[in-house]
């Protein structure tokens, strides 16, 4: 596996780079029609990225931006940053990918956290589902890798067989509840959106929101994941009989009431709608 220097350990060979959907350089700066934001760039990163406005190969862009009379350290600075906000789209043959997880296992033995690449996704149906199941799929991945294990123990049997997959289930209806309750409410206001996936994170980005819509979107995910998790567990627990999911649908239900505290993204987003009280 080969990443290219200067490219953040984001980029490897035979990758084809651009702009993610709405992003546009335009007079010196990145704009961004989703949420309406405007990035100066100083020459001559203005130029780097025209380069990446059509796909272009890795290798190849990170030869201009040398040509251009950027240091390894600057072009490193400008890939993180695009991919910081979900600017860069990277299309790569399966078999790279293969490779390039294979890359990231071999820096993680070493010591060092690969960055892993931000995805810009579109807010529809679509788009969340595959934000939450690639969110969600290193906590899929490890948990049949423990199954296996008690199997082999010759741990496992039905119970947790039950309490895995409906838990595994319900974590994913959760998740994507959870975004679709904010995506909902963009839809209702007619802002625009879209999601961004990195490692195990997920998110929304979007446009300004007038109070009370801010407050009702920020409120709406939480409130939405909780219910479908409840219910999807306690469904689950009434059908078979599993008292222990009742306790898991309590686990989940705090989870997604916990992105409400100040710390989180959500409470945040209600904590500064609510300071707005009084100024509008
Ligand atoms: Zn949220």
């Amino acid at each position: 596996m080969v990443f290219w220097n200067s490219s953040a350990g984001l980029l490897a060979e035979g990758d084809l780079v651009s702009l993610s959907a709405g992003l546009r350089v335009e007079g010196g700066k990145l704009t961004d029609s989703v949420n309406g934001a405007g990035h100066q760039l100083m020459a001559p990163a203005d130029r780097a990225l025209m380069l990446v406005a059509m796909p272009a190969d890795a290798g190849v862009w990170l030869t201009h931006m040398r040509a251009l009379g950027m240091s390894q350290q600057q072009a490193s600075q400008i890939i993180s940053f695009l991919n910081r906000i979900g600017a860069l789209r990277i299309s790569r043959p399966l078999s790279a990918k293969l490779s390039v997880l294979g890359g990231h296992v071999a820096l993680l033995i070493n010591g060092t956290r690969p960055i892993l690449l931000t995805r810009r996704l579109p807010l529809s149906v679509f788009g969340l589902a595959i934000g939450a199941t690639l969110a969600l799929a290193p906590v899929f991945a490890a948990s049949i890798v423990v199954m296996l294990l008690l199997y082999g123990a010759g741990i496992g049997n039905g119970w947790l067989e039950t309490i895995a997959t409906t838990g595994g289930f319900a974590l994913w209806a959760g998740v994507f509840a959870h975004e679709a309750g904010h995506a909902i409410v963009l839809r209702y206001a007619g802002a625009e959106g879209a999601v961004l996936q990195q490692g195990m994170r997920l998110g929304i980005i979007h446009g300004l929101l007038e109070r009370k819509l801010g407050i009702a979107c920020a409120l709406a995910g939480p409130a939405a994941g909780l219910i479908i998790s409840v219910l999807a567990l306690g469904w689950a627990a009434i059908i078979t009989g599993r008292h222990e999911l009742w306790a898991l649908a309590a686990i989940m239900g705090a989870f997604h009431l916990l992105s409400l505290l100040p710390a989180s993204a959500d409470g945040q987003t209600l904590r500064r709608h609510w300071g707005k009280r009084g100024t509008q």
